[in-house]
């Protein structure tokens, strides 16, 4: 009997122990996660935050699940794998061995250097004891500094908005998520926030937090001023936790280097999830992803080959639907470039992919409040963001994925004011018809 242990209690371990159960039903699964709550749902953090979820509905798997699908947990921190001896040590000295092992131990907030980090009233936005902390320092405090760029830091914005707390939003450079929006989208979401009274501070850095008998009571700015503040949320980006796998001598870049069978250098270990650097056919580079999709794919791909049944993971073309103060937005492909002064690395829900830009015209609609641009490519659609109205979010979803040929409508798209949407619609419905004709030949 095969002895199958999983490194971390997400998603991406979830996903590997299901198909591993559809190949081998007796083979041992145990899943060995450091996190008190075990698994439930990170992207449903926002919304717990903002009072629209209660904490129960974060966790979509019960204790029928896992003893329906036989697999045993473990809380423990593994502090070394052996791949040699296909052993592990945790962090209490025990030893285990397994036959196939898998590392998902995701990825963690960067934190900065400053005076005052450990003062309370310091906060992140990582796991369900972070934002259970947020809540409970939101009671507590009636102003907060969030510092950062990207979903998390707008996430953690819009939570304490919505919990009535006096928010300074710092953002370093001139404009929010400056390397995935462009200018306009960027100032859609800064109005917004203005609306909701946010207070935004353009080319502001935090200096060091002010506190008094340990507990934040204010920031002093790189330019000299002083904001009072019982609360400094601070969301810059996040690493891969890759020091496990680098002190067990297995092959590490940004993450963990994963083959297409999501196989590491070492034999008989896999990786899948935020720690996973895979391989994507577009740029033919290996690239990170924090999307909770991807994650399970990943962990699906990396089960069935640990169970023998070779499986192929393809990377596809990331998409994520979130919300940016309150417009639902759906980014695909390939939308940003450059650098944002505010984010280290990739955030939260982002994807390294989207910033890997060949030579594309955008094309551009504002409605309203809602906005869509696309980018074109020579004969395909590479990339695209849908804000507010979502009519067109899955057919473009599907018409980015399947490299449709655009070819007949391009110089339309590329018009000054074309009437993009419009023309979106009319092409997807035919492309739907001969889509339909295709497949049935
Ligand atoms: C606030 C927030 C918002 C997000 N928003 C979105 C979104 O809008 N859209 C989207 O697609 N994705 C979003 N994500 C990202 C998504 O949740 C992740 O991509 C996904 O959870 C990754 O799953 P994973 O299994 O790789 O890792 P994780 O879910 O991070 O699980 C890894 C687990 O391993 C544990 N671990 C680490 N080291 C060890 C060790 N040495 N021993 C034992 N256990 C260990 C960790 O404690 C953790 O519990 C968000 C995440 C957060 C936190």
């Amino acid at each position: 009997m095969r002895r199958y242990v999983m490194i971390g209690s997400g998603v991406a371990s979830i996903a590997a122990s299901e198909a591993i159960r559809r190949v081998d039903p007796t083979g041992e699964i145990l899943m060995i996660g450091d996190e008190v709550h075990g698994y439930y749902s990170r992207p449903g953090l926002a919304y717990y935050l903002t009072g629209e979820l209660a904490e129960q509905h974060l966790f979509p798997f019960g204790d029928p699940d896992y003893r329906k699908l036989n697999i045993h947990r473990m809380q423990a921190r593994v502090t070394r794998i052996y791949p040699e001896q296909h052993s592990l040590r945790l962090e209490n000295g025990a030893t285990l061995l397994y036959d196939r092992l898998l590392i998902a131990v995701g990825a963690e907030a960067q934190m900065v250097n400053l005076p005052g980090m450990k003062l309370d009233g310091v906060v992140k936005l990582d796991n369900l004891d972070d934002a259970r902390c947020i809540i409970r320092q939101a009671r507590r405090g009636r102003t907060a500094v969030v510092v950062g760029g990207g979903i998390t830091a707008l996430e953690i914005v819009e939570g304490l908005i919505s919990r009535r707390v006096k928010t300074h939003y710092f953002l370093r450079g001139d404009r929010y998520w400056s390397n995935v929006l462009d200018e306009t989208e960027s100032r859609i979401v800064e109005q917004r926030l203005v609306e909701d009274c946010v207070k935004l501070h353009f080319h502001t850095e935090l200096e060091e937090i002010l506190g008094s008998n340990g507990h934040v009571v204010g920031v002093r700015t790189k330019d000299g001023r002083k904001i009072p503040c019982d609360m400094v949320a601070i969301a810059i980006g996040i690493r891969p936790r890759k020091e496990l796998a680098e002190a067990s001598g297995i092959q590490v870049e940004r993450g963990i280097l994963v083959s297409e069978t999501m196989q590491s250098s070492a034999p008989d270990v896999f990786s899948a999830g935020d720690i996973a650097q895979v391989y994507d056919p577009v740029s033919g580079k290996s690239v990170l992803d924090s999307l909770w999709g991807p994650a399970r794919e990943q962990g699906t791909a990396a089960g069935m080959n640990m169970a023998g049944i070779t499986s192929v993971y393809r990377k596809i073309i990331p998409f994520n639907v979130t919300r940016l103060a309150t417009l639902t937005t759906t980014i695909i492909g390939t939308v940003g470039r450059g650098e944002d002064e505010d984010v280290v690395g990739i955030v939260r829900g982002d994807s390294e992919s989207w910033r890997q830009l060949p030579d594309a015209i955008a094309a551009q609609a504002d409605f309203d409040v809602n906005r869509l641009r696309v980018l074109v490519g020579k004969d395909t659609l590479l990339g695209a963001i849908v804000m507010g109205d979502q009519t067109l979010s899955r057919p473009l979803q599907r018409l980015i994925t399947e490299q449709a040929d655009i070819t007949p409508i391009r110089q339309q798209l590329v018009q000054p004011r074309a009437p993009l949407v419009d023309v979106l619609a009319d092409f997807w419905s035919q492309w739907q018809v001969g889509h339909a004709l295709r497949t049935r030949e």
